[in-house]
Order: C-alpha cells, then sequence, then structure tokens
C-alpha cells in the first residue's frame, strides 16, 4: 500500500466512453507532470462505459502505476464519477479533468504554480470554447449568468469542473453527502482563497460529447436547486401576484353583474385567464416538484455511487491532511 504523503498531484479524470481519446489522454498528462516532477497518480473513473474504456484503462494500469482505476458498477454522471474520484485520491493536491483532452493539459502547470502562491483551489475560466454548437456555447452561457444572479454563492460564470484543488479543500468536498452534485457550485461554496486561470477551451479530440440535452437540463436544474431558492420564491411572488389580480377581477365582476347590471359576453377573457393560470399553477407546482425529488432522493440515503472493480484503495481520513506550506 502506499504511504500516505507520497502523493503530490492526484489527477481525477471521469471517462465516458472514451476509447478513442483514452491512450493520447493518458500520454498528454503524463508528459505534463513529468514536467512538473512531482509524484502523482492518474485516477480514471469509469462512469458505465459501454466502449473498450475500461480496458484500455486497465491496460495503461498494467504498463504505469501511477494510473488508478475505479469501475463504477453503471453509469452516475460525471459529476458523480468525479466525486468517487476525488475520494480516492490520496494526493495533496487534486486536479479534476475531462477525458476527451478539451482542457489543454498544460494548463495544470500554471494551476500548479498558483497554488504555490498561496491559493487553495485554482479554476480554468474559458475564454473561448470551439467545435461547440452555437446553441450549446448560448444555453450554457446564459445558464451561468442566471446562476450567478439567483444564488448567493459565488459560482464563477463560464467554468467547468477543470480545477486543482489543495487537500483541505477536497476534503470539506468529500464531507458533503449530497446526491445531486454540482461540484463546481459546492467548491465555490467551500470558500478558501480561489483563483481563476483563463484559457481556450478546444474541441474534443474524438468520439461524442456524453451530454445529451436531457442530461445537460437535469445537471443545469441541480446546479439551480442545490444553488438556489429562488424559483421557490419566485413562484411564491407569481401567487401573490395573481391572486391581487384576480380579487381586482372578483370585485370587478361583482361589481358589474350586482350594480351596472351589464353582463358581459366575456367567453375570450375567462379562457385566457382560465388557461394563463392554469398553466402558471403547474408550473410552480413542478419548480415545487423539482426541488421535493431531491428531498426525497437525499432523504433515501442511498449510497452515492457503486464500485464495481478498482484498483485503489479509498484513504484512510488521518493520512489526508492539509500540506505544509
Ligand atoms: N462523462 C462521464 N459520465 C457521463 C458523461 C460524461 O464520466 O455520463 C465524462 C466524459 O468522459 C468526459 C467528461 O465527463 O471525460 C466530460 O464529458 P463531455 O466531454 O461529454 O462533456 P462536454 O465537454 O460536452 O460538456
Ligand atoms: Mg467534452
Amino acid at each position: 500500500m502506499q504511504k500516505p504523503r507520497e502523493i503530490n498531484i492526484s489527477l481525477v479524470v471521469p471517462v465516458c466512453n472514451e476509447a478513442t481519446n483514452l491512450p493520447e489522454c493518458h500520454y498528454q498528462l503524463e508528459k505534463v507532470l513529468k514536467e512538473i516532477g512531482k509524484n502523482y497518480e492518474i485516477i480514471f473513473i469509469n462512469d458505465g462505459s459501454t466502449d473498450k474504456s475500461l480496458e484500455i484503462i486497465k491496460t495503461l494500469s498494467e504498463k504505469d502505476s501511477a494510473v488508478k482505476y475505479i469501475d463504477l458498477s453503471r453509469n452516475f454522471g460525471q459529476q458523480m464519477a468525479i466525486s468517487a474520484g476525488l475520494e480516492y485520491a490520496r494526493g495533496q493536491r487534486v486536479a479534476i479533468m475531462d477525458a476527451d483532452l478539451q482542457d489543454p493539459p498544460e494548463v495544470l502547470i500554471e494551476m500548479y504554480n498558483k497554488l504555490d502562491t498561496g491559493y487553495d483551489v485554482v479554476y480554468g475560466k474559458r475564454k473561448r470554447r470551439k467545435g461547440e454548437s452555437i446553441l450549446k456555447r448560448l444555453t450554457a452561457k446564459m445558464f451561468y449568468r442566471l446562476l450567478a444572479r439567483m444564488t448567493n454563492v459565488k459560482i464563477p460564470v463560464d467554468t467547468g469542473d477543470f480545477r486543482m484543488m489543495t487537500r483541505q479543500v477536497v476534503n470539506e468536498l468529500n464531507k458533503m453527502p449530497e446526491r445531486d452534485r454540482f461540484i463546481r457550485g459546492q467548491v465555490a461554496w467551500v470558500g478558501f482563497r480561489q483563483t481563476e486561470i483563463i484559457y481556450e477551451r478546444a474541441g474534443r479530440q474524438k468520439g461524442h460529447s456524453g451530454y445529451s440535452y436531457k442530461k445537460m437540463i437535469r445537471f443545469a436544474l441541480d446546479g439551480l436547486t442545490s444553488f438556489s431558492d429562488f424559483p421557490l420564491r419566485f413562484a411564491t411572488w407569481l401567487g401573490f401576484f395573481f391572486s391581487i389580480i384576480s380579487f381586482a377581477m372578483i370585485i370587478w365582476a361583482l361589481y358589474q353583474r350586482l350594480i351596472a347590471d351589464s353582463y358581459v359576453q366575456g367567453w375570450t377573457s375567462l379562457i385566457i385567464s382560465v388557461l394563463f393560470l392554469g398553466g402558471i399553477q403547474l408550473i410552480t407546482i413542478g419548480i415545487i416538484g423539482e426541488y421535493i425529488s431531491r428531498i426525497g432522493s437525499n432523504v433515501r440515503r442511498r449510497p452515492k455511487y457503486v464500485v464495481k472493480d478498482k484498483n485503489v484503495d479509498k484513504p484512510q481520513k488521518d493520512e489526508l491532511t492539509n500540506e505544509k506550506k
């Protein structure tokens, strides 16, 4: 077994159907990590790949003792795969990276040096995103700005999970029990000294994005519901707003009927308001439902993920203390 303080950098890499990228990914990461010149481990988390990813990772781990793997029993999603990796990492510093080489590995060197100057988190901020559809870029841009407005936690805009953190921050993250992970938000919540490095996000090297629109919407809702109660409050405001309008309309209707004694034909206004209110009610019930379903999954307290196979053990808690600065 490894001695605790031997590993300086852990790289956590979630993998879902990245067989075409993995060899190049390993090659480039090794190159960069050797350049930094510290002890390291690369933890690949196989998140239910249906291609040859797992075999490739296992072969890499046979050739390179720095390569660790965790094979999840099914697809748990990128955020959970990263969370698993963070729990197994033993490095003094831990970086998160995608396997598709969209995040340039050289930036890790910059991140490492930035941490040396006393920061606890260095996250990559995307200046440009190549090779992604306009729709994806636009929706991502809108989402991050919307989220920033709705939450009190300072979640930096236009950042992904590409980042390097100190042991102390990772220990705090590992304590978080929630099932709906939104790691970039959770890291922001933890606090400490955080800073950014601006980089250009490349296009995907090979293969396809594992994020369908359905998954992206789910991810966005996880972010919103975990870090903002604004949608719930918004539902309440809507309720008040329309109650006031309805009240005024009741008075007006009674006046028309009893005093002015003029019947309005009014089918159009009636049907519009019924449909409109019906829509609003369904939306607000839906908002509440999103929160309740997440409360449900947290109350059930199932394990966050299931490991099928691995070549690395979870570190003991007392092994993992912060490095001396
Ligand atoms: N990924 C994962 N599980 C998933 C989807 C993606 O582990 O369910 C991994 C994927 O292999 C990659 C990273 O998460 O290393 C980012 O995924 P992707 O490139 O598909 O996302 P995008 O860059 O399109 O946002
Ligand atoms: Mg990608």
